[in-house]
């Protein structure tokens, strides 16, 4: 019989820690995620079945210290060059009990990104952040607050727009950062965050790299407050939220890099966070071909099983094919952000626009799959007890962030087309 191990991977190119790290992980979603989560929608504000789940895997088992220096408590992933395949991997099979959960946990490196990857690793501010993340057993939570109620978009829109529209704004007094401004939809917001990296500017209306600037705040700084979680289509594990920032007061040292590196290191924010959603509709496509494989094999139609009639077959053909395809081309993708020497800086225009087609591809598949599999299986493609409709819903929510699959267009075509105004 068949498994989800059975769709390729890049093996002569992964990481040796590709199957010891995922099998922990899948391990973890078979005891702690998958028997729970058809009770996550109704648990959106309280976390009651989510939070342990993520404590086990984050704090218990110190999944959230990956990032951070060995001398500092972290598992040293910063350095090596193996860390887009590795998080690919872990996201790939998180999702697949829970693409919520993925982006949750995800989110977690996302502004950690900035400064505990080579070759930019702020050693000072690893050393002030560490201890939130790796002197705990239990989850914590980082979120990159860069969406504002004007528009998300066209703050990542940097070629175009190089942060112009940004209104959070910082200004230097003394030995202190004075941030005021709002953010909303952050992931880990909503409540749950213990540090944020807030998009801001340091000139209101400027298209200088220089005066973007990415800022640590933890989330107990006086004048910095959260709301309550938004009620979503789905993702209940992923809190997002209102954030407001009230003359809120950093050291002048919690700037990520400082003028013109913040601009540039903050692509590659956006290209890693492209590739992890690929991973995200990967390891839902794994999910959605192991309960279909179920489904289709016990069902029966004129007395044969569903899988075993040529109109079927066809169609699992096609599902089948798509999960394979996503997996190679989302591990293709990893693979050129672990190989900067041979693709180009994680930050370049060149990786950006490739990891946006790449997402929004795959989400586009996804979706697609999710229909022709709900199709098949009918009323119980609705039904909760077999976790499709879930999927669907989540998975509809990786096609809208990141700028929607307009903004990822838009970067595509620039790049490949050398467009200039779009
Ligand atoms: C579950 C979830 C998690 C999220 N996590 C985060 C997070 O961690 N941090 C964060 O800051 N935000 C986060 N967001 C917000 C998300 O990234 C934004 O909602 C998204 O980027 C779009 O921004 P917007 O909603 O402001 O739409 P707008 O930017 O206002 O865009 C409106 C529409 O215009 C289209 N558009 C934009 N630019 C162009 C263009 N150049 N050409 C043509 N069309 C264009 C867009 O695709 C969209 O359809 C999250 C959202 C969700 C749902």
């Amino acid at each position: 019989m068949r498994s989800i191990d059975d769709f390729t991977r890049p093996l002569e190119n992964i990481s040796p820690m590709d199957d010891p790290l995922g099998l922990i992980v899948r391990d973890w979603a078979e005891k702690y995620v998958i028997p729970h989560r058809r009770k996550f929608d109704e648990d959106y504000v309280d976390h009651k079945f989510i939070e342990p789940a993520f404590d086990k895997l984050m704090g218990e088992m110190g999944m959230q210290r990956v990032l951070f220096p060995e001398n500092m408590g972290g598992w040293g992933f910063g350095r090596s060059d193996h860390v887009g395949t590795s998080m690919y991997r872990i996201m790939e099979e998180v999702a697949r009990a829970d693409s919520g959960m993925a982006v949750a946990y995800g989110v977690v490196y996302w502004p950690l990104l900035m400064i505990a990857v080579e070759p930019h690793v702020n050693y000072e501010l690893c050393k002030e952040f560490a201890p939130i993340f790796c002197d705990t057993e239990e989850a914590r939570f980082a979120a990159n607050a860069m969406t504002e109620p004007q528009g998300g978009s066209d703050i990542e829109n940097m070629e175009i727009l190089g942060g112009s529209t940004i209104q959070t704004t910082a200004v230097l007094d003394g030995d202190e950062w004075v941030i005021n401004g709002h953010k909303l939809w952050p992931t880990n917001s909503g409540g749950v965050c213990n540090l944020f990296g807030v998009v801001c500017t340091t000139n209101p209306g400027s298209r200088d790299p220089d005066d973007f600037a990415f800022i640590f705040v933890p989330a107990d700084t006086p004048g910095c407050t959260q709301g309550p979680p938004y009620q979503k289509a789905g993702m209940a594990a992923d809190k997002n939220g209102d954030i407001w920032f009230e003359n809120v007061r950093v050291p002048k040292s919690y700037r990520a890099h400082g003028p013109g590196l913040d601009a540039m290191y903050f692509k590659e924010m956006v290209s890693l966070g492209n590739m992890a959603s690929t991973a995200f509709v990967g390891g839902v496509l794994l999910n959605v071909w192991e309960r279909l494989y179920e489904f289709v094999s016990e069902e029966t139609y004129k007395g044969q099983p569903l899988k075993e009639h040529d109109a079927v077959a066809g169609l699992l053909a096609d599902i089948a094919r798509d999960a394979e395809v996503v997996r190679i081309v989302g591990y293709q993708n990893a693979r050129m952000m672990d190989r900067p020497d041979i693709y180009g800086a994680r930050w370049s225009d060149e990786q950006v626009a490739k990891a946006r087609l790449y997402k929004y591809w795959s989400a586009d598949v996804g979706m697609e799959t999710l229909g022709k599999a709900m199709n098949l299986m009918s009323v119980y493609g609705a039904d909760r007890d077999w976790d499709i409709e879930k999927h669907w819903r989540d998975l509809k929510i990786v096609q809208l962030w990141l700028g929607g699959k307009q903004l990822g267009q838009a970067e595509v075509a620039r790049w490949f087309w050398d467009l200039e105004t779009v």
